[in-house]
């Protein structure tokens, strides 16, 4: 696998603005970012290994905050336009508004399974924990693959931060970052 950051390698000549000269990217890093905030988002989970009271079930407001990079705008001028981000957006309600989060392997979970049957709770399983630090990573792998389909692998997620509340939060910086492959340069999408 190809290290990110890497500069972008013409192939062969660069092209400028308003050529379709095809560029094989290796991880190229952004030229540009932007960034969309979503906020306060009621959920709860539980930390099963930890000593101390955070295997208890306890509740935030959660906030999330993605930085997008991009060589290249779109025709509005965008890195990406939020108003496509709608399916971002449903993904968070329906993960993190009046949910509880549990790690999938929660010993705990065939219990919470029957809370939830008995209409107590509506339960969403944390692919790498509950934390700020793999709720930042899961985000960010979901919303890369989403903006890169989006926009024909034009844009994509630089990083996530994940925020319980005002004093805590973790941040995920994307490991695939940049852009990869070949990119006909100058066809705004
Ligand atoms: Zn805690």
């Amino acid at each position: 696998m190809p290290s990110p950051h890497t500069h972008a390698v013409s192939d062969p000549s660069p092209g400028h603005h308003g050529d379709s000269h095809p560029i094989r990217f290796h991880g190229a890093a952004a030229a540009y970012v932007s960034t969309k905030r979503y906020t306060d988002f009621s959920c709860c989970h539980r930390q099963p290994s930890h000593i101390g009271h955070c295997a208890f079930v306890h509740g935030y407001s959660r906030s999330f905050f993605f930085t997008f990079g991009a060589i290249e705008l779109d025709r509005c001028g965008f890195v990406v336009d939020f108003g496509g981000l709608k399916e971002l957006k449903a993904y968070l309600d329906d993960m993190f508004d009046h949910t509880l989060l549990l790690n999938e392997d929660d010993p705990l979970l065939d219990k919470f399974r029957e809370l939830e049957a008995a209409g107590a709770a509506k339960i969403r399983t944390m692919p790498y924990g509950v934390g700020m630090e793999g709720t930042a990573r899961h985000l960010c792998e979901y919303a890369d693959k989403l903006v890169r389909e989006m926009t024909k692998g034009r844009c994509w997620v630089e990083s996530v931060e994940s925020r319980e509340n005002e004093k805590n939060s973790a941040i995920y910086t994307n490991p695939q970052a940049g852009m990869w492959g070949i990119q006909h340069t100058g066809v705004l999408r």
